[in-house]
C-alpha cells in the first residue's frame, strides 16, 4: 500500500472553496460552513507539554476523527438524551472541492453544530495519575478536594471524580480549579449539567474500554451551549488517546506510572533528552512509528475494527 501523506497543515487553497477558517488549534482547524455549521478538521500534528512537534504522526488525524465518531455514536445509542456536536462526516458536495483537497480533508472532517464553548476543560479522573498525584503527595487532595490517605499512584478512586480546569488561550497552560471555581465561572446550573453528563459518559465509556482491556484512567470533554434552546451540548474529540490516559488492563500494576496507549512514548522520549516543552522539535521515525503504532492499537481494540477496514468504510 501506498505510504500516507503526513498532513501537518491542510492546504489553504480549500478556503478557495468557501471553506473560511475560523480557528486554529494545537491539533485541529475549524473551518466555517454557514452560521450554524462547522467543518472540524484533525491534522496529523501531535503537541506534548503543550507545544506541537515539528512533524507530524502519519493518519492521526483520521485515526482521531474516526475514533470519536465511533464514541459519539455509541453514545447516542447508550444516552439518548445525550446531545453531541456531531452532524455528519461527509464533506458537503456543494463545495465542490477538487479531487486532491476533498481526499486530504476525508475521515479527519466532522461536519459539526457550531456551538458557543464552555471556557472548562471537563475532566473525569477514575484513577490517581499525572497532576492529581502530583498534587495529592504535595497536600492530600486533587483539585482542591480532600481525598482519603494513603492512596498511591496510579490507584482507583472509590468514585470517579470531577476534576475541571480553566481551557488556556493556545500558548498558555491549563490550570486545574476546583469544582465551586468552576461553578463561578459558568454558573451553578450549567456546572451541575456539565458535572452529571461527564460523569455519565465517562462510567459508560470506562466500563465499554474495560470490556477491550484497556483501563480509561482520566480524560477530558469539552461542551458548547446552543444559546437558541440552551442544550449543553458534547463538543470536541471524545475519548481519544490525546484526550485520555488509555492504559493496557493487563500491565496495571498499583504504585507506579503506567505504561500507556497515548503520547507516553513521545513524552519520554523528550524527557530524557532534555526537549521537554521545546519548540518546533523533529521527532525521530523510531519515535513517530511506536506513537502511530500506539495510536492505531488503541484505536482497534476500542472500536473492534482493523484500521485498513475503517479508512476504506470511512468517514
Ligand atoms: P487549543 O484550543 O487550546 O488550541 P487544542 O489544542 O485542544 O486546544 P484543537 O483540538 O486543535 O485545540 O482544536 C479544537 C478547538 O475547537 C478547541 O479549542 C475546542 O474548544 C473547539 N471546538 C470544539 N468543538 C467545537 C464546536 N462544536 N464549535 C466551536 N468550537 C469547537
Ligand atoms: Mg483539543
Amino acid at each position: 500500500a501506498a505510504v500516507p501523506a503526513v498532513v501537518t497543515q491542510i492546504d489553504p487553497k480549500v478556503e478557495q472553496y468557501g471553506l473560511k477558517k475560523i480557528a486554529s488549534g494545537k491539533v485541529r482547524e475549524i473551518y466555517e460552513i454557514d452560521s450554524k455549521t462547522l467543518l472540524f478538521v484533525a491534522t496529523d500534528r501531535i503537541s506534548a507539554y503543550d507545544v506541537i512537534m515539528k512533524n507530524g504522526v502519519p493518519q492521526k488525524g483520521a485515526l482521531l476523527t474516526l475514533q470519536t465518531v465511533h464514541w459519539f455514536n455509541l453514545l447516542a445509542s447508550k444516552v439518548p438524551s445525550l446531545k453531541t456536536h456531531l452532524l455528519g462526516t461527509t464533506i458537503p458536495s456543494s463545495l465542490s472541492l477538487p479531487q486532491d483537497l476533498s481526499s486530504q480533508l476525508q475521515n479527519r472532517s466532522m461536519l459539526v453544530r457550531r456551538l458557543k464553548i464552555f471556557p472548562l476543560e471537563s475532566i473525569v479522573r477514575g484513577y490517581i495519575t499525572g497532576s492529581a498525584w502530583s498534587e495529592y503527595k504535595k497536600s492530600g487532595t486533587v483539585h482542591g478536594i480532600s481525598m482519603p490517605s494513603g492512596l498511591q499512584e496510579s490507584e482507583k478512586l472509590e468514585q470517579p471524580l470531577w476534576t475541571p480546569s480553566t481551557k488556556a488561550e493556545l500558548g498558555d497552560k491549563d490550570e486545574n480549579i476546583s469544582p465551586e471555581k468552576a461553578r463561578e465561572i459558568v454558573g451553578d446550573k450549567y456546572a451541575k449539567k456539565i458535572e452529571e453528563l461527564s460523569l455519565q459518559v465517562y462510567s459508560i465509556a470506562r466500563d465499554y474500554a474495560a470490556e477491550r482491556g484497556i483501563i480509561i484512567a482520566d480524560t477530558k470533554f469539552e461542551f458548547g451551549l446552543d444559546e437558541e434552546t440552551d442544550e449543553v451540548v458534547l463538543v470536541d474529540e471524545v475519548l481519544t488517546p490525546d484526550s485520555s490516559r488509555f492504559w493496557p488492563a493487563d500491565k496495571y500494576e498499583i504504585g507506579k506510572t503506567q505504561d500507556s496507549f497515548d503520547k507516553q512514548y513521545l513524552r519520554d522520549w523528550l524527557t530524557s533528552n532534555g526537549l521537554k516543552g521545546k519548540d518546533g522539535v523533529e521527532m525521530p521515525q523510531d519515535v513517530v512509528k511506536e506513537t502511530a503504532s500506539k495510536y492505531q492499537e488503541a484505536f482497534e481494540k476500542l472500536t473492534g475494527k482493523k484500521w485498513e477496514d475503517a479508512i476504506k468504510g470511512g468517514a
